[in-house]
């Protein structure tokens, strides 16, 4: 089997946010064969992540037997060393090495998850996240396993002090607790918006609170204030959505700076690294949660992978990108792992052309 093509295109739906996640945002990448199977992933970058694929990767690519897709990884990393490495292009790599597993599982029509040595769970629970208090209220009778409420759109400088805003932060966390009761797990994202003495005037303030985790308290290039954080943190400390490559990782892990890790398939690198990410997790003892679990793209590895620690956790998606067909749905707190060939995605290009790539005169729009 040879690669006869490699594409990639931006479908935008009218209920894309108004943001970087549409800006910069998820792309759709085909393999074509000259067996005339496709496979198919989602990477991101948007229009920089585009032509990243179309001209170097596709490049790259032309003519290779896919099978090979961790030699193919590294030919792909290597050839972009000089501007890649972390962030925009990993992002671009990561649709094409998806694409490539797709591939892999359609031709030998299998699911990815088999390929990855079969699924431990049939069905994984789910956790839910929340932008207040008042829809924290409202989905607390829901069943799902896990609740998060995100705090990245809080300024602690709004507040006038650390305590005054370390109260509040707890407050909030409190009100959470007592809406969802003890039993189920609770955590919080800080989107990496508040400083090391912030985050710690916070976690002194809940630790009876019995938090799964608190996620990227800190910008994620503070690694003294991480390693400080993880050191003496009774809450564990949760990173990684913004972190790149296995390599990454490892650091992550060697340096002990965060205690739960949160991969984002999409972003990292794709399944070959992901996989890679499960083997040091695995070696530090460290729970991996992924980064949009819920979607098809991380199911099969939080399914096959997971190092049993505890339940796994998938985290819900971006329902946005209704383009990509083939999603289970979320039910009673709980997502089946799809065991269709590959990831189970169903793509259909034709209707893919009523959303358009825009051009870079409307992006300025
Ligand atoms: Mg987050």
């Amino acid at each position: 089997m040879k690669i006869t093509d490699v594409r990639a295109c931006q479908p935008v739906t009218p209920t894309s946010p108004d943001d970087w996640r549409t800006s910069i945002g998820q792309i759709l990448v085909a393999v074509d064969t000259d067996t005339g199977v496709t496979g198919y992933g989602v990477g991101g970058g948007g229009f920089a992540g585009i032509h990243v694929v179309r001209t170097v990767l596709r490049d790259l690519l032309l003519g290779k037997d896919p099978s090979h897709i961790e030699s193919l990884w590294q030919e792909m990393f290597d050839s972009t060393l000089a501007y890649g490495q972390k962030g925009l292009v990993l992002m671009a790599i990561s649709g094409v090495d998806l694409a490539l597993w797709d591939l892999r599982g359609r031709a030998e029509n299998t699911s990815v998850c088999d390929l990855l040595g079969g699924t431990k769970l049939n069905r994984l629970p789910t956790y839910i996240t929340v932008w207040d208090n008042d829809a924290m209220d409202e989905v607390a009778a829901s069943p799902h396993q896990g609740f998060k409420l995100h705090l990245g759109g809080q300024v602690p400088e709004e507040d006038g002090s650390t305590e005054k805003f370390a109260d509040r932060v707890a407050d909030q966390l409190r009100r959470a607790r007592s809406a969802i009761g003890p039993d189920r797990e609770l955590m919080a994202d800080a989107w990496m918006k508040w400083n090391l003495e912030e985050t710690q005037a916070v976690i002194a303030r809940v630790s009876d609170l019995n938090l799964s985790w608190l996620e990227e308290p800190l910008p994620v290039h503070d690694e003294a204030g991480y390693a400080e954080l993880v050191q003496n943190s009774p809450v564990p400390i949760a990173g990684g959505e913004h972190e790149y490559t296995s390599a990454g990782f490892r650091r992550l892990a060697e340096q002990r700076l965060h205690t739960v890790l949160q991969p984002d398939v999409c972003w990292l690198g794709g399944m070959t690294e992901l996989i890679r990410v499960y083997e040091i997790a695995a070696e530090f003892g460290l729970r991996v949660c992924p980064h949009r679990g819920a979607e098809l793209w991380s199911l099969p590895a939080i399914a096959a992978l997971d190092n049993g620690q505890c339940d796994p956790l998938a985290e819900s998606g971006r329902p946005w990108m209704s383009w990509v067909a083939g999603q289970p749905l979320i039910e009673d707190g709980f997502v089946d792992v799809p065991d269709r060939p590959g990831f189970g995605v169903e793509i259909d290009e034709a209707a893919i052309t009523a959303y358009p790539t825009p051009s870079y005169d409307e992006w300025r729009k």
